[in-house]
């Protein structure tokens, strides 16, 4: 690929050209951004946030105690060391990647503000125009690219989901998704129903529970977590001997990924021990006749679903403490003062926060066309969760639940950059991922396996999702320990990638 090349017939005055346009400038677009710049510099880039600030989900989440559920050495990237404990707040993300921006002066390549609504391919100019609204301005504005890396994440930033329950019309409180939480929130002294189990749950309870009258958990279903302490003792031993900080994380994330691998085999072999493991854990921060069994015990089997780490189990430290409680029933409908449950009870509330997770989409709601179709992702077959049968010259980073999403945004972003580098090799200017002939037969399937995993949030996305088939090649495994392997050592003129 060329750098900056001039302006075609097709272009106007306003349109930019770029060698490669990011969307987003969250973990993912920003060490896209980093990569790029040390791996092939001369590029030249944007990247497109709709955003006012970077962060992405780092940015837009401000309910009260956001922070990570997953550890900082692997979810901060491979190229900068953490310092801090490995749960962290989102201020202090922000603040880590403020400085990735700075240390790699990256903030000239960003243009915030500006909402991509359509993305253009075009066989004959081999190359994509981009049309976004400056959402300060309002402005239209155009841009095209030779290649489109998408970091858009993978759900709907402007709202959460929140299902539709009878009556919800009739509660006179405040209902608030903690996606969309109005920063002027007054909760102190109120009472709040928090609905949900998850990570969001094990938040923000104990975030509000000293202010509040009283929290009440509801949830329909138990989830599992793991409680501990928010220190990494191979990181301060190493501190402590003086072990460079570069040393200190390539070490401590290569344990941190190991331990993981092997919980996750365990809990494929021996699901039941781990389960009570598990449980053991959560056990020891309640009182000896609070019934685990109907709050903490989930029917399914651990890592089917993201388990959340609740430092020093400060949830049940508020739920030992009287200040918090925990409801496992059904919602039959709201009424003016609160949720009646299935089971007849009746729960009153000032403020109900939804913590029932958000909707998933599909390449940041923007309208694809391909010389003039518009694509359907659903009718599209994924090659590694990252390119799509005829779309040319694009890749989603789409992360891992299961180990941290960063892990696969560095990895792309190598695979990425290589891949321009070997186009740039064959003067290639398009590449597209096409099926074989031995795919031919090949039976297409949903996005991800939900014997596999399966929150509800992809559950209710898969039917847009693209297809996956059943060789690894045309699969998002979500197995970071084959991916660390597989993805540096794809054979780029392997017959699945087409080169014109
Ligand atoms: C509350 C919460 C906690 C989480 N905790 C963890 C954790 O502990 N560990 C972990 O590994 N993962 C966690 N995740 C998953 C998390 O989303 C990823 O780790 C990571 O932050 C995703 O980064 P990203 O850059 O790919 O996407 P995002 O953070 O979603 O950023 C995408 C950016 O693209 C922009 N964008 C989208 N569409 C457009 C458009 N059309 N035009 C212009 N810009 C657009 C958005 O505004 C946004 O800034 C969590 C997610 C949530 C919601």
């Amino acid at each position: 690929m060329t750098t900056a090349a001039a302006p075609s017939r097709t272009e106007s005055k306003t349109t930019e050209h770029f060698d490669v346009l990011i969307v987003g400038a969250g973990i993912s677009g920003v060490g896209g951004a980093y990569h790029l710049t040390t791996q092939r510099p001369g590029t030249s880039f944007v990247v497109l946030e709709g955003l006012d600030g970077f962060g992405g989900t780092w940015w837009m989440h401000r309910y009260p105690g956001i922070r990570s559920d997953s550890d900082l050495h692997t979810s901060g990237y491979r190229f900068k060391p953490w310092v801090g404990p490995p749960i962290a707040t989102a201020e202090e993300i922000l603040a880590y990647m403020g400085e990735v921006i700075e240390e790699n002066d990256l903030a000239q390549h960003i243009r915030y503000n500006h909402r991509i609504t359509n993305a253009r391919w075009s066989n004959e100019d081999k190359r994509w125009t981009i049309e976004a609204t400056q959402t300060d301005t309002g402005e239209p504005r155009r841009f095209t690219a030779n290649f489109l890396w998408m970091c858009q994440g993978y759900y709907r930033h402007a709202e959460g989901y929140t299902p539709e329950w009878p009556g919800m019309a009739d509660f006179e409180g405040e209902i608030i998704h903690p996606q969309t939480w109005p920063e002027d929130l007054d909760y102190r002294g109120k009472r709040v129903i928090v609905i949900g189990s998850g990570a969001t749950t094990a938040t923000v309870v104990p975030a509000i529970a000293a202010d509040v009258e009283h929290v009440t958990v509801l949830q329909r279903s138990p989830t599992y977590f793991i409680p501990g302490r928010n220190r990494n003792d191979l990181a301060e031993t190493l501190r402590e001997l003086d072990v460079d900080e570069t040393w200190i994380h390539e070490i401590v994330r290569r344990k941190i990924l190991h331990d993981q691998a092997l919980f996750t085999k365990r809990c494929l072999e021996e699901p039941e021990k781990v389960k009570r493991e598990l449980l053991d854990g959560v056990r020891q921060y309640l009182p000896d006749d609070f019934d685990m069994e109907t709050h903490f015990s989930p029917t399914y089997r651990p890592w089917r679903q993201r388990i959340a780490f609740v430092p020093e189990g400060d949830i049940f430290k508020g739920l030992a403490s009287g200040k918090a409680s925990i409801m496992t029933d059904g919602i039959e409908r709201f009424t003016p003062s609160g949720i009646l449950l299935k089971s007849g009870e009746e729960l009153v509330a000032d403020i109900i926060v939804t913590a029932t997770g958000f909707n998933m989409n599909v390449m940041g709601d923007i309208n694809f066309e391909v010389d003039g179709d518009p694509v359907d992702f659903s009718k599209t077959v994924t090659y590694r969760g990252m390119m799509f049968t005829g779309v040319p010259n694009m890749l989603w980073v789409f992360g891992y639940f299961r180990a941290s999403w960063t892990l696969r945004a560095d990895l792309l972003a190598d695979f990425v950059c290589r891949l321009l580098a070997h186009m740039e090799r064959k003067g290639a200017k398009q590449v597209n991922a096409q099926l074989r002939p031995e795919d031919a037969e090949m039976e297409l399937l949903p996005w991800i396996d939900p014997q596999n995993f399966n929150p509800g949030y992809l559950m209710r996305a898969l039917p847009l999702l693209p297809k996956r088939g059943d060789k690894p090649e045309w699969q998002h495994t979500q197995d970071y320990w084959r991916e660390k392997d597989e993805i540096p050592g794809i054979d780029l003129d392997g017959a699945e990638f087409v080169y014109s």
